[in-house]
This record gives structure tokens, C-alpha cells and sequence, in this order.
């Protein structure tokens, strides 16, 4: 299976001019929720992060809302574990709805695409913060180039290194590109 291809395919890989949530601009974006639009491919990618941690004893899988929920849903039911998400009230990452983490639980964290990793770590610290043991974290693309240090196991399915640019320095600006935001830490990611 060919990751890639299928976020080709399903439009999920965006070529254009894009603001990224860490400020810096970007010549090419990853939409996950238009591969998720078909379950299929979803199972698919999601059994792939699964296979990775099939000998953690996942317990608990959680992603961050709203762009984890649905991959790590299917990574849980994959792995027979509990499926929670994170959330942001006024800002910070935080359980509701009931969703708890009890001690020593083995929570497997998973997200749809990596940058920074800002998130993802907010995510493994509220865990710890419940007392669970974070056994890895898995997502569909890192697009960090592989420089993330978590603490903790992190299996990416695929791990790319697109041209991120300072807004100062971005080649696409000064030819007078307009960009645009696809998703934002409060609305979409
Ligand atoms: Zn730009």
C-alpha cells in the first residue's frame, strides 16, 4: 500500500500556498479528512499504525480532536482498545465527556499528520497527567522530516520533508501568492 498514493488520490495532498498552524508557509498541505471520507482507505491506513503496536497491550488509543478522532477510533477498534479524544477548552488539551485515563493504563497516542509536534506532545502530557503510560505515538505522515524526539517510541507511517518557508523568506509570497489557512488550532485542528 502506498500512503502516499492514496492521499494523492483522494485529493488529500494539497499543492498550492498554505499558512501552516506554526506561522511558517508551505508549498503543499495534508487535508487527512479527505481520505477519511472513505472508510475504506481509512481501515486501511489505520491497520498499518495498528500492526505497529500490536504487541504494546494498548488499553486506551486517544487522538487530538478534531483531526485524530476518527484515525484513532479505527486504530483502537483495530487493536480491540477503548477509543478517547482530547479536546481544547479555552486553549489547553483536556478530557471531557467522561473520557478518563486511569493508572497505569497503556495508552497508544495517535494523530493524522505530525509537524512540530506541539499537539501531540500536549496529548502525551495530559496521559501522564492521568497517570497512563504512554506506549508510542503513531501518525499517518510526519512531515517534520523525522526530527521529532517525543521520549517515547514513534512509528509515522511515512515520514516526508515538504519546503516549509519563514514568512519573511517564502518564495511563494514573493511572487505574490495569496495563502491560504486550511485548518487552525481552534477550528479544524
Ligand atoms: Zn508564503
Amino acid at each position: 500500500m502506498d500512503i502516499l498514493e492514496i492521499l494523492r488520490d483522494t485529493g488529500a495532498l494539497l499543492e498550492g500556498h498554505f499558512l501552516l498552524t506554526s506561522g511558517n508557509h508551505s508549498d503543499r498541505y495534508i487535508q487527512c479528512a479527505k481520505m477519511t471520507q472513505y472508510p475504506e482507505y481509512c481501515e486501511d491506513i489505520c491497520r498499518a499504525m495498528a500492526k505497529s503496536f500490536q504487541d504494546a497491550h494498548v488499553d486506551v488509543v486517544i487522538g487530538p480532536a478534531i483531526g485524530g478522532i476518527l484515525e484513532s477510533y479505527e486504530v483502537a477498534r483495530q487493536l480491540k482498545a477503548r477509543s478517547i479524544f482530547a479536546e481544547r477548552e479555552n486553549g489547553v488539551l483536556i478530557l471531557r465527556r467522561g473520557f478518563e485515563i486511569k493508572e497505569r493504563e497503556r495508552v497508544l497516542v495517535v494523530e493524522d499528520v505530525t509537524t512540530t509536534g506541539s499537539t501531540t506532545k500536549e496529548v502525551i502530557d495530559l496521559v501522564k497527567g492521568y497517570g497512563g503510560i504512554v506506549v508510542g505515538v503513531t501518525s499517518i505522515v510526519d512531515r517534520s522530516g523525522g526530527s521529532i524526539d517525543f521520549g517515547v517510541s514513534f512509528k509515522p507511517l511515512i515520514i516526508v520533508d515538504f519546503n516549509t518557508y519563514h514568512p519573511d523568506e517564502c518564495p511563494l509570497c514573493k511572487e505574490g501568492l495569496p495563502y491560504i489557512k486550511p485548518g487552525s488550532r481552534n477550528i479544524a485542528k
